[in-house]
C-alpha cells in the first residue's frame, strides 16, 4: 500500500515578476514502511519537496495522495489537520523548547491535541524509552548532549503516532559517531515500529542507512523515483 503518491507535482515561487520553478513535475510513490533518503545539491528542491510532503505548503499543480486522501488543494486549516494527524517532524536544530524538560517537550504536541495529562505522560515516557532516554525525562535540553536532544525530538515526533516521519538533515549538527547512532535509531524505528521515514541529507554515509535514495537536481528526480531503483 502506498502511503504517499505524488503525480506531476510542480511548485513555482513568485517573487514580483520573477518565477522560480522549484519543482518541475515530481512523480513519487512511497510504500508504507519505507525508509528513504533525499539527496541533491543546494537549491535542487529538497526543502520544497519536504514541505509539500509534510503538508506545510501546497504544490502549484499536480496531485498528492497522502494515506488515501488527496491533499494538494486543501485550505491551510485542513492541511494543518492532516499534518497533525499524520506527520512527525525532526529538524536539524532539534527545535526543543529550552525551558521545558524532555518529557514536557514530548508532551507538547499531545497537549495541543487535547490528550489528557495522565495518558500524555504515559505515552511520552514510552516514547522517551523507545529512543533510549529512560531516566532522562526531567532533564532540560541544556543538560543533554546533542545526540540526546535529537532523541528527544524524535520521541516528540513519535508521540502523535505519525504515519510518516520527515527529517530535514537530522544529523547536520551532530558529529559522525553520534550521527550514526541517530541513524541506527531511525533504522530500528523503521524496522520495529514500521514507521515510514523520509530524510534529507547531504552525506552519502548517512543516506546509506536508508533503504532507498532519491536524488533531486533542478526540481526533478534524477534517480530513485521507482521503488528499489538503485541506478544513478
Ligand atoms: P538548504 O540548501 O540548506 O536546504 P534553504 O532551503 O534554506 O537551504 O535554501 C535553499 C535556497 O532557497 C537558497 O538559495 C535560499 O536563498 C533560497 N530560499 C529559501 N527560502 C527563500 C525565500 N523565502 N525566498 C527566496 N529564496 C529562498
Ligand atoms: P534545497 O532544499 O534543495 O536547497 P529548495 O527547495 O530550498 O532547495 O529551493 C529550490 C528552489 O526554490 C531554489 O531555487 C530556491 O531559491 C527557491 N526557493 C525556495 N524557497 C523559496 C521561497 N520561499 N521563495 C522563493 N524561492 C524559493
Amino acid at each position: 500500500k502506498n502511503i504517499i503518491a505524488l503525480h506531476k507535482i510542480t511548485k513555482i515561487y513568485r517573487m514580483g515578476e520573477f518565477k522560480v520553478h522549484a519543482l518541475k513535475g515530481i512523480d513519487l510513490k512511497v510504500a508504507e514502511g519505507e525508509f528513504i533518503a533525499v539527496m541533491g545539491p543546494s537549491g535542487s528542491g529538497k526543502s520544497t519537496l519536504m514541505s509539500i510532503l509534510g503538508c506545510l505548503d501546497v504544490p502549484t499543480s499536480g496531485e498528492y495522495v497522502l494515506d488515501g486522501k488527496e491533499v494538494s488543494k486543501l485550505s491551510k486549516d485542513q492541511l494543518a489537520c492532516v499534518r497533525n494527524a499524520k506527520i512527525g517532524f525532526v529538524f536539524q536544530n532539534f527545535n526543543l523548547l529550552p525551558q521545558m524538560s524532555a518529557i514536557e517537550n514530548v508532551e507538547l504536541p499531545m497537549m495541543y491535541k487535547g490528550i489528557k495529562k495522565p495518558l500524555r505522560t504515559k505515552i511520552a515516557r514510552d516514547c522517551l524509552a523507545m529512543v533510549g532516554l529512560h531516566g532522562r525525562e526531567h532533564h532540560k535540553p541544556t543538560q543533554l548532549s546533542g545526540g540526546q536532544r535529537q532523541r528527544v525530538a524524535i520521541a516528540r515526533a513519535l508521540a502523535n503516532n505519525p504515519s510518516i516521519i520527515l527529517a530535514d538533515e537530522p544529523t547536520g549538527n551532530l558529529d559522525s559517531a553520534v550521527s550514526h547512532e541517530i541513524m541506527e535509531l531511525f533504522s530500528r524505528l523503521n524496522d520495529e515500529a514500521k514507521v515510514t521515514i523520509i530524510l534529507v541529507t547531504h552525506e552519502h554515509d548517512i543516506a546509506s542507512f536508508a533503504k532507498r535514495t532519491i536524488t533531486l537536481r533542478d526540481g526533478i528526480i534524477l534517480s530513485g523515483e521507482t521503488e528499489n531503483d538503485t541506478s544513478i
